[in-house]
């Protein structure tokens, strides 16, 4: 039987399509290209082009392949975006949800690993945030991710679909063989935005406030690489098989890097200079955000292989010179 993959062209999507491979499952990967790359997807898996709102063809993608579990990460993703168009991201992430879901009711699929994120928690009360801290979300992103998982709890109850929601921290990092990694278009995200100042693609890198109550005033947050987060949803996965209930992981390294040390450690790993300027304040970044990850550690067997951040900005950069571009597509 074969694992569906959403958003499989995407960033994290395409990694896990790599690891999932890897462990020997067979994989199908539905994702409209909006935002993802025909080339990031494996050559091994089955590739449909569309969009997950679009019921015939989940029909048809359940109707041609024995669909044992689904993967979803397909979604809008972008904070400063959902604020401008909250429709727009009840459209895709709410609706896209219900019309997956729906078609896994309808095709007797009951299992999901969905892609969710520390955006759920809001403004956090302590650090390290554990998966039982409340959860306010500030933005329409991370609304409609806490929307969804809400939806997958009611679906268990009603339907028997058991999930595992795996809330990401700050993904960051490339596929060690440099062969497939991040490329965002617009990129918003903190290491890729670094890395464009050594490849000449921009002149310095901003950072949004120096004045947060932490030790060097920049904002601090917790990295965590992309193959440890496609890993990952390889373990969920087997913890659904073992029959264990539906549950609810924060993935993270645990450690904290302020926007400083960041820059620092890209000079470092680049040998370039990497001018930096402050600039205002984005809004709503919260000072701090450290997961707590010893539950997915304990339940999950999970262990982060990159644990060490120049590590990961290595293989970021190790991706990004050699595709100064992104994917060619
Ligand atoms: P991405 O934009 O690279 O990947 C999303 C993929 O989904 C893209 O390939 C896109 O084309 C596809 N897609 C979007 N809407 C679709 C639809 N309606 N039908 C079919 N395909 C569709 O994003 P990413 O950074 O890889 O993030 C993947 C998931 O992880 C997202 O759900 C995101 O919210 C979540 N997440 C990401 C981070 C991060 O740091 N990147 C952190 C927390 C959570
Ligand atoms: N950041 C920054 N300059 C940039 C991009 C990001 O100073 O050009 C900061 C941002 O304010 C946040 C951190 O880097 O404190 C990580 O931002 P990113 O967008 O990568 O992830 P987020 O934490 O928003 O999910």
């Amino acid at each position: 039987m074969a694992i569906l993959v959403t958003g499989g062209a995407g960033y994290i999507g395409s990694h896990t399509v790599v690891e999932l491979l890897s462990h020997g499952e067979q994989v199908v990967v539905v994702d409209s290209l909006r935002t993802g790359h025909r080339s990031a997807v494996s050559a091994d898996a089955r590739f449909y082009e569309g969009d997950i709102r679009d019921a015939e063809l989940l029909d048809r993608v359940f109707g041609e392949n024995a669909i044992e579990a689904v993967i979803h990460f397909a979604a809008s993703s972008l904070v400063g975006e959902s604020v401008q168009q909250p429709l727009a991201y009840y459209d895709n992430n709410l609706f896209g949800t219900y019309s997956l879901v729906n078609a896994m009711v309808k095709h007797g699929v009951n299992k999901i690993v969905f892609s969710s994120t520390a955006a759920t928690y809001g403004e956090p009360e302590r650090v390290p945030i554990e998966e039982i801290a409340p959860t306010r979300p500030e933005s329409p992103y991370g609304e409609t991710k806490l929307a969804m998982e809400n939806m997958f709890r009611w679906c268990d109850k009603a339907y028997g679909i058991k999930f595992v929601s795996l809330r990401y921290f700050n993904a960051c990092g490339a596929h060690p063989d440099g062969l497939i990694g991040e490329d965002h278009k617009p990129e918003s995200h903190l290491i890729p935005i670094i890395l464009q100042v050594p490849l000449g693609q921009r002149e310095h890198i901003g950072i949004y406030g120096d004045d947060y109550p932490t030790e060097d005033g920049t904002c601090i947050r917790d990295y965590v690489h992309v193959m440890d987060l496609a890993n990952a949803h390889w373990l969920a996965l087997q913890h659904m098989r073992a029959g264990h209930s539906s549950d609810v992981f924060n993935l993270g390294s645990g450690a904290g890097f302020s926007v400083q040390q960041v820059i620092e450690l890209a000079r470092s790993v680049t040998e370039h200079p990497i001018p930096a300027v402050v600039s205002p304040r984005r809004a709503g970044d919260p000072a701090v955000l450290i997961a707590s990850s010893s539950k997915a550690r304990s339940v999950l067997g999970w262990q982060p292989r990159y644990d060490d951040l120049a590590t990961i900005i290595r293989t970021a950069w190790n991706w990004h010179k050699q595709h100064p571009d992104g994917y060619a597509d």
